[in-house]
């Protein structure tokens, strides 16, 4: 099913279509292969303005509202899983929040880095005493003359071992805790008592691993806290929402490159005298995942349309991406039943997406904490 773009947002996808054809899609297996992002990746995608594409104009960026650059995931998404977190900035979206509320030196000095591809970050909210829960979290800045020392533990970070400088969440008044008592700060690399203590790989492409990061007696100067203190927890929340919508469109890409590379196997295999394609049994997963696919695209372009129109979206962010990561579950599973044997070997791209599309039912928030976030809307609106 056609969804109908502005001619603008055509022609922004078909570009973004044709880079990743062109430059990303022959790297794919190899990437998968080694675990390795070869270095001309990030300066690449610097280089033709894909690491900037949400940042305003005046620190040097497009300027995209959140509807065109998750349509610009949505096409890197099509190909390694990896394409999209780089392109969403990693880090959370790190740097449309230092564009929206750092200082000018933080932009100075993080941005352009950023931006060109020789700087990296990580967004540290998750640790072991708050994962679903993040208000459970232990982590505490303490306030001292003219800074603040840390102290604390943060795991499965994205990219936190490779990092420049991450966005870390910490709580700085133990009272107040998440109403208004948690702190967002920018911390370098080589700060002393700023340690990474260990990398996890995990069962996708495992490409940018997850770290666990330890804070022991950190100081930072008071120029190291983003936003306001006190407005860390309002920060992650945006983070969150722009975040769950970027997963929404890196699963609807991937969706539709499964089903593109389903319908073309069915076409061309035969078994039985007959190509799969004249079989009922497998034209019907085809329409499922086309049904499926379809819904995901209807609710989420909608979302977006909202979101840059400035429409308190409520809990539809949660929506999109429970839908859309459960989505792109079914459409892997038909995708791999329709190319058989060759659905399960490694090398080939089914393969390699089955595992990878399993990590969007947990990051981001997990399938049930958006069903208890959904779910505590639609009880709220009966007396
Ligand atoms: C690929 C990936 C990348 C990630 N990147 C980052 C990152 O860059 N930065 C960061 O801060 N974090 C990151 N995370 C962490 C992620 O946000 C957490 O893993 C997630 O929030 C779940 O927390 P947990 O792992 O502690 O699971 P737990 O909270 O221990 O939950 C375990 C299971 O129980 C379920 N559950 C928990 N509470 C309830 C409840 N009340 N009712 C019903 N079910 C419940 C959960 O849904 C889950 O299925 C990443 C995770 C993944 C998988």
């Amino acid at each position: 099913m056609k969804y109908e773009l502005s001619s603008e947002l055509q022609q922004m996808r078909d570009a973004v279509r044709k880079f990743v054809k062109a430059e990303l899609e022959p790297l794919e297996q190899s990437i998968d292969a080694t675990g390795e992002l070869p270095p001309h990746i990030l300066p690449l995608l610097g280089k033709h303005g894909y690491l900037a594409m949400r940042l305003p104009e005046e620190v040097g960026g497009a300027g995209m509202g959140l509807f065109p650059y998750c349509i610009a995931l949505e096409e890197f998404s099509r190909s390694h899983r990896v394409f999209g977190l780089l392109a969403s900035g990693g880090g959370g979206l790190t740097p449309i929040a230092i564009a929206r509320h750092g200082t000018p030196e933080q932009r100075n000095n993080y941005l352009s880095g950023l931006m060109d591809g020789s700087k990296r970050t990580a967004f540290a909210l998750t640790e072991p005493a708050g994962g679903s829960d993040n208000s459970a979290m232990t982590t505490q800045a303490n306030k001292v003359d003219g800074g603040w020392i840390i102290n604390g533990r943060k795991h499965y970070i994205n990219g936190a071992h490779d990092a420049d400088f991450i966005t870390l969440i910490a709580i700085t008044d133990p009272v107040k805790r998440t109403r208004g008592g948690v702190t967002a700060f920018l911390v370098d690399r080589g700060t002393p008592g700023f340690n990474v203590t260990r990398v996890d790989t995990t069962m996708g492409s495992d490409v940018i691993k997850l770290a666990e990061i330890e804070f022991d007696n950190c100081t930072v100067p008071d120029s190291a806290v983003l936003g306001k203190p006190g407005q860390g927890f309002d920060l992650a929340k945006e983070s969150l929402r722009d975040g769950r919508m970027a997963v929404s469109c890196s699963c609807i890409g991937t969706a539709d490159r499964l089903l593109e590379m389903s319908a073309a196997h069915a076409k061309q295999r035969v078994t039985f005298g007959k190509p799969l394609s004249e079989r009922q049994a497998i034209q019907w997963m085809l329409a499922d995942s086309e049904v499926d696919i379809a819904a995901a695209r209807a609710m989420v372009y909608e979302t977006l349309r909202q979101i840059d129109a400035g429409v308190n979206v409520g809990t539809a962010p949660s929506v999109c991406k429970l839908y859309c990561s459960e989505m792109v579950g079914r459409v892997a599973d038909r995708a791999v039943q329709i190319h058989g044997g060759m659905g399960i070997v490694q090398g080939y791209p089914v393969e390699r997406m089955y595992r990878d599309v399993r990590h969007y039912r947990i990051g981001e928030g997990s399938s049930e904490v958006q069903r208890m976030l959904i779910a505590k809307d639609v009880l709220k609106r009966v007396p």
